[in-house]
């Protein structure tokens, strides 16, 4: 008897196994023999002629019907789910930031869940009707591996519409803070797990607002789409002269202003605007900066918005070459899904053809090693970044 022997049993055709196979942990409703008329939950897989295929996720209202947990030998019970965790955070063990992500879903074997640290503090998003029905186990082995003095869970991405869940922000055991201290680099930052974007702070850019820092002495400098100031603050720590940090969200900019106040950080100017209007005004106007970072949210939401997203990255980076000083750099990112990198990149190309600059591409960047990217999946890996250069001089 296998390890799976009690669940109901759904059967995948060929085509989802095939998928499986090739390492993606996602079978579509349109791959599955019959539906197993069961509720949300832990399932058996198998392929058309009965043979076992693992432990599976199953969401009875989802496109995404099935998310491969494990194989056929092995239980899915608490002590699965707490051996994950713990194997997610020994390899994070070398991450001295005490903010950082713990679980990255599919990245991590765990699909449609994220676990992130703030300190002594842990939020969590349980993103399919299948983790929600194991939620239990769940909660235990973040509680007994990370030990954290509360957990949160940040249910409330739009996604959960999609497995016909609640949207809610709760408290799942002891007590997370409105505002949560961690350390980034040489900082200390604050997130706001209840009500701040994602689970509280951008910590998928963690590197790169580190990065970001060692660039910062004597530099003018302009964080556009700043949030709370992840990179406004490492380039202000790190000795910029001048930091512009422009945002539309008031609230983001108080808390970024509350925490360089408290942290004794000078030099950073916020400006509430949209970021489109405000460069296209700095280009105009002639201004000169060191350092440039765009990191804009997603414009990109399907495969239809594409064109128009990448018409909009193509002007803000176009704009912020054009407004770079000779040598100057400039930190652009990309966090949207339908954004592939050779689309990022050819973005990047046709906006400093049009800019009339000659841009060196330093550093191809993407997320922090919290946030890795199964290669099988390519889902896990969102986030593009580069680092490029002024070349100064013209092109002909
Ligand atoms: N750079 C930040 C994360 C940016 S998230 C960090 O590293 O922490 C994207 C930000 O863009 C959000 O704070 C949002 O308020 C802001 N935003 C969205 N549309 C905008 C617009 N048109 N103009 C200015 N800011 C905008």
């Amino acid at each position: 008897m296998t390890a799976t022997g009690a669940l109901p049993r759904v059967m995948i055709r060929p085509r989802g196994v095939g998928r499986l196979r090739a390492g993606h942990p996602w079978v579509y409703r349109s791959d599955l023999d019959a539906e197993p008329g069961t509720p949300a939950g832990l399932v058996a897989l198998a392929d058309e002629r009965g043979r076992p295929l693992g432990t599976a996720l199953y969401s009875p209202h989802s496109e995404i019907r099935v998310r491969w947990l494990a194989p056929p030998d092995r239980a899915v019970d608490a002590s699965w789910w707490r051996a994950m965790v713990s194997a997610a955070l020994a390899r994070r063990a070398d991450i001295a930031d005490t903010g950082h992500r713990v679980v990255h879903a599919e990245a991590d074997g765990l699909p449609s869940l994220i676990v992130d640290r703030y300190g002594e503090f842990a939020v969590a998003q349980l993103l399919s009707a299948g983790i929600e029905a194991v939620r239990d186990d769940v909660i235990g082995a973040v509680r007994s591996v990370m030990a954290p003095r509360g957990l949160l869970l940040r249910n409330d991405p739009p996604v959960r519409e999609r497995e016909h869940l609640e949207r809610t922000t709760e408290l799942a055991f002891g007590e997370v803070p409105e505002r949560a201290p961690y350390s980034e680099g040489g900082l200390t930052l604050v997130a706001q797990p209840w009500t701040g974007q994602k689970t509280g702070a951008f910590l998928d850019q963690r590197e790169n607002h580190v990065r970001l820092g060692t660039l910062g002495s004597g530099a003018r400098c302009l964080d556009l789409f700043c949030y709370q100031g992840g990179f406004a603050l490492h380039l202000a720590n790190g000795g910029a002269r001048e930091v512009i940090a422009v945002d539309s969200s008031a609230d983001a900019l108080e808390a970024l202003r509350e925490t360089a106040r408290s942290r004794g950080i000078g030099g950073i100017t916020t400006v509430e605007a949209n970021a489109f209007d405000w460069m296209r005004g700095a280009a105009d106007a002639g201004e000169k900066f060191d350092v440039i970072v765009v990191d804009p949210p997603a414009f990109a939401k399907d495969r239809r918005s594409l064109a128009r997203a990448l018409a909009a990255y193509k002007e803000l980076n176009l704009r912020a070459m054009q407004c770079l000083t000779d040598r100057g750099w400039l930190f652009t990112a990309s966090c949207s899904h339908h954004v592939d990198r050779g689309s990022f990149f050819g973005m990047l190309a046709e906006a400093a053809r049009d800019a009339k600059q000659r841009m060196q591409l330093v550093e191809i960047r993407g997320a922090a090693r919290c946030h890795p990217e199964l290669v099988t999946v390519p889902e896990t890996g969102y986030l593009k970044a580069a680092l490029l250069r002024k070349l100064g001089g013209s092109p002909i």
